[in-house]
């Protein structure tokens, strides 16, 4: 066990894996105590990934009507979330959202499609749209994420210029049950590896926030490392309406950045993305998660809204980060003086 979070720091500095007893601890520590572990964790976040903060865009090419039964999902089975339902976009829609993205810093565009899994058609129609997008932006990385991979399927995306393949373990192997009964975390598992062995960047990550135990988070985490996920977005439950999991509150600033920095600690290298929810569940203490995360999503996500993507190049430049891929600092926001016409003097009413 270690003294203090920043000799635990030290440690994973030089070369340690971390144990289940110090995750635990990490994610046991008192709020008074969050600062400190923040600026342990941010020392690993810094010795690796320096005051970059890569920037990702989602296109979601298919939207809704998912067969899979996800309790978490607003694409589900049975889902009355409300989401956008769409079929397959055409290339030269998706090369239209990918530019807006690319143009607002992002250096890897996230391809995702709702389903089980693609069929063949589907790798065919994926290709075509990397191409005309690596055409069109040639330095872009590109990540697929179209569900379960079946035996060949990971080569042909590598074979058509795929970068990554993201798909997530989300939960611990134990809990996977509660959250889902059309796949198992073992599918889950076999996908991440047929990336792998196709030469794909792994990119696997959790939902945090769905009832799992300090324990089950661990074991997540842990089975992330044991499988060398290269990126790890970590979303927090966004409980839209219409969903088995409407109305799961479980998280609050301080609990979000525990869990990311037991992340970043258990993963010093990894790159940790503040994923889906980050709004909503870090609010006003999202810019010191930039100091465990090294990545984010711009903008919008599969089918919710996230803040503005401007908001997020300003909260990147506030905090002392530089977007990877640009040489300029993004200026910031400059927030012109507003003379107050409410509250004492006025009959207008007060601001409290
Ligand atoms: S497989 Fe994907 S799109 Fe379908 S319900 Fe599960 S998470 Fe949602």
């Amino acid at each position: 066990m270690f003294k203090t979070f920043d000799d635990l720091a030290e440690r994973q500095l030089t070369g340690s894996t971390l144990d289940r007893e110090d995750a635990l601890a990490v994610l046991a520590a008192n709020d008074d105590q969050v600062l400190d572990v923040v600026a342990a964790a941010a020392r690993l976040r810094r010795a690796h990934f320096g005051d970059r903060v890569k920037v990702n865009y989602l296109v979601n090419l298919k939207s809704g009507l998912c067969p899979e039964d996800c309790g978490y999902c607003s694409q589900r089975l049975g889902s009355t979330a409300g989401v956008l339902q769409y079929s397959w976009l055409s290339p030269q829609d998706v090369v239209a959202q990918a530019s807006a993205g690319i143009r607002g810093g992002a250096s890897r565009v996230c391809l995702v499609a709702s389903g089980r899994g693609p069929g063949s058609r589907d790798i065919d129609r994926v290709a075509g749209v990397v191409d005309e997008l690596k055409s069109a932006h040639p330095g872009v990385e590109v990540c697929a994420c179209l569900g379960l991979l079946k035996e060949g399927q990971a080569e042909r995306l590598s074979e058509a210029g795929v970068d990554a393949y993201n798909h997530n373990l989300n939960t611990s192997e134990d809990r996977y049950a509660d959250i889902c009964s059309t796949h198992t975390f073992a599918d889950r598992v076999d996908t991440v590896e047929r990336a792998k062995r196709a030469g794909l960047s792994p990119c696997s990550g959790l939902i945090v926030g769905m009832g799992e135990s300090d324990d089950e988070l661990v074991d997540a985490v842990f089975s992330l490392r044991e499988l060398e996920s290269d990126s790890i977005p970590i979303n927090f439950l966004m409980p839209f309406d219409g969903t088995p999991l409407a109305g799961t509150w479980l998280l609050n600033p301080l609990r979000c950045l525990r869990i990311l920095a037991m992340a970043r600690f258990a993963c010093p290298a990894a790159e940790i993305r503040m994923a889906g929810g980050r709004e909503m569940h870090l609010r006003s203490l999202q810019p010191l998660a930039l100091h465990l995360a090294n990545s984010l999503f711009l903008g919008d996500y599969l089918t919710s809204e996230g803040q503005a993507a401007k908001a997020d190049l300003d909260m990147i430049a506030d905090a002392g980060f530089r977007v990877l891929g640009t040489d300029e600092a993004h200026a910031g926001a400059r927030v012109p003086v507003a003379v107050r016409q409410r509250g004492a003097g006025t009959v207008a009413a007060p601001n409290a």
